[in-house]
């Protein structure tokens, strides 16, 4: 295999996307269809899961399957992991990507509530899809791969963003303890630390902070800007690529990482 053969995953790979039926999930997973594997989403959202069904029966193919299910739910959980064994009969790679933004608020505005769901969503559900497919990967015949999306407000603070920020810090935690647990077993952890991601989610985001903040969007935006090396955000396709990356043999050596994609973000 020559060095430039080496950045293709292997074919075939199964591979489960957890929230994978909108928004970056969605771009990973057909990227990883394009690359020949067998994809299977899990998402909460009814409408997004139809969309996609939708779309997936005027494919050729349909290479995409899904499970109707919200992460946090261990019941759901196993629900998924009942159709990945039908739909696709193992596992090479799990891509723990499901999470939400969370509340936006200073720490003695935040409630209980709005704090444990971000865990919930964002931290407990990558335990719950984790432990269940680390036996299936296990089984995977070029080794197993975990890829956590964790976020740049896992490397950086991140004021009144305070449970978004301690989930993703924590998925870094997650991935290097179990990079060194899993590694004897030819499974591969990494996370990807997204900046801002274009995209319909990111203008929330610069929506809500700028009205903690009392600015406008315009400004809110620019200030983001500000803060990043190369002065754009990045897209949902660098992710999708770096993604595919890990799971080719070019990315076969790597294990145990965080990987930024996010033009270097400087401070949040
Ligand atoms: P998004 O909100 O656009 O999409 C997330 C998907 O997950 C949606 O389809 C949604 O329905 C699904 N989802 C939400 N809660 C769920 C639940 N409880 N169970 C199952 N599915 C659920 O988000 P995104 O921008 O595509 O982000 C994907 C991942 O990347 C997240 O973990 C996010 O924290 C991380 N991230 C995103 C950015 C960004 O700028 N977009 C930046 C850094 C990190």
């Amino acid at each position: 295999m020559t060095v430039l053969q080496m950045l293709k995953p292997h074919a075939g790979l199964r591979v489960l996307v957890t929230g994978g039926a909108s928004g970056i999930g969605l771009v990973i997973a057909r990227a990883f269809v394009d690359a020949g594997s067998r994809v299977h989403v899990c998402d909460v959202s009814q409408q997004a899961i139809d969309a996609l069904n939708q779309a997936e029966q005027s494919t050729e193919v349909n290479a995409i399957t899904t499970s109707l299910a919200d992460v946090s739910d261990r019941a759901a959980v196993d629900r998924v992991f009942d159709d990945v064994n039908a739909q696709l009969g193992g596992l090479d790679v799990l891509i723990n990507n499901a999470g939400i933004a969370g509340p936006t608020g200073g720490i003695d505005e935040i409630e209980t509530g709005d704090w444990e769901q971000t865990i919930d969503v964002n931290l407990n559900a990558q335990f719950y899809f984790t432990r269940r497919a680390v036996p299936l990967l296990r089984k995977a015949r070029d080794g197993g791969s975990i890829i956590a999306l964790s976020s740049v407000a896992g490397r950086l603070g991140y004021a009144y963003r305070t449970p978004y920020s301690a989930t993703k810090w924590a998925v870094v935690g997650l991935i290097k303890s179990l990079a060194i647990e899993l590694g004897p077993d030819n499974i591969r952890v990494n996370a990807i630390q997204p900046g801002i991601v274009k995209g319909p989610r990111i203008e929330r985001v610069i929506a809500a902070r700028a009205e903690q903040l009392g600015l406008s969007y315009e400004q809110m935006e620019k200030d983001y800007l500000a803060k990043i090396s190369l002065r754009r955000m990045t897209t949902p396709e660098e992710v999708a690529a770096t993604a595919l990356f890990l799971c080719s043999p070019g990315g076969s050596g790597i294990s145990g990482q965080a990987i930024s994609v996010c033009g270097n973000v400087e401070v949040l």
